[in-house]
């Protein structure tokens, strides 16, 4: 290792102290401290030397040295305008790493990234649903996503269809990707504590897991349909704007009960009731 290791309280706290610091609350600000959560997180990455991997929040680069010392070749996008300074003798001396000083929902990922590329983040759990449906819904050429959230959400990514908190999320996610929950996180794995337990999920993308002709219009048609997760889908995407008699000709089409809720509807079923209403 070229430095001490970052992932403890004690290198945390010096850091934090040494630069005036305090963990912003605003910007979703948990720093790990536990190095054998750092080590689980890159394991469940699979990085292979030199392999590309976009950090979004590096924070005071705790997870990006131990990507680093994987052999990751790590751009990570960073918000906080303090932390460049930081970062800047944290990770001093690694060489394969880039850092951009911005928001992760306004960077230009497609230009910034044009290699295949793993994503790997502790995420700013305020933007958490943003940042992961932009990374999906863009076709950026990424292989993996190894994530922290909050459990919760990671509940709902890996969601089934009948299960309460099956959701828009759920099926943005799995159109896209096999996603399962790795291990779950303790709040005193962070400085400061979250108040919720956290779990890291690992998706593997796969670019032609399903086919729709208009990725957009089904994506639209998802989140219709959960617009109100008490109605009837006829009801929700009528309610949405969709005309009523196209709605239940294409649930016919796609042998769909028109009583159902969305809730129950698999993502096959989703992509015959999309390609029939396009
Ligand atoms: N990776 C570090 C770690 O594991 O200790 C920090 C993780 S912390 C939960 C989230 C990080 O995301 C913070 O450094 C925060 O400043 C950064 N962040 C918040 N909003 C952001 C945004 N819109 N774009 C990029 N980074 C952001």
């Amino acid at each position: 290792m070229l430095h001490p290791q970052i992932a403890s309280v004690a290198a945390t706290k010096h850091i934090l102290k040494k630069f005036n610091l305090r963990a912003s609350k605003k910007l979703g600000q948990n720093f790990l401290i536990d190095s054998e959560v750092v080590r689980k997180i890159v394991e469940a990455a699979e990085i292979s030397h030199g392999e590309e991997v976009l950090e979004i929040g590096p924070g005071i680069g705790t997870l990006t040295q131990g990507l680093l010392e994987a052999g990751a070749k790590v751009t990570a996008v960073e918000l906080d305008k303090k932390l460049p300074a930081v970062l800047s003798e944290t990770l001093e001396g690694y060489e394969n790493f880039r850092l951009i000083q911005g928001d992760i929902l306004k960077v230009d990922l497609s230009e910034l990234m044009t290699n295949s590329f793993k994503v790997v983040a502790n995420l700013p759990y305020y933007i958490t649903t943003q940042i992961l449906l932009t990374l999906l819904e863009k076709k950026l050429p990424i292989t993996k996503i190894v994530t922290m959230v909050q459990k919760e959400v990671a509940e709902r990514m890996t969601a089934q269809p009948c299960s309460k908190i099956y959701g828009a999320m759920s099926v943005a996610v799995q159109f896209r990707s096999d996603a399962e929950i790795s291990f779950d996180v303790e709040p005193s794995a962070f400085l400061p504590r979250p108040e919720v337990t956290s779990s890291v999920v690992v998706c593997n993308v796969k670019e032609s897991k399903y086919n729709v002709s208009d990725e957009e219009f089904f994506i639209k048609v998802v989140r219709s349909s959960f617009g109100q997760r008490r109605k009837t889908i006829l009801n929700s995407l009528t309610g949405a704007g969709f005309l009523r008699e196209k709605v239940l000709q294409s649930l016919e089409n796609a042998e769909i009960n028109f009583e159902r809720r969305a809730e129950t509807l698999t993502i096959e079923e989703f992509i015959k009731l999309a390609e029939n209403l396009h």
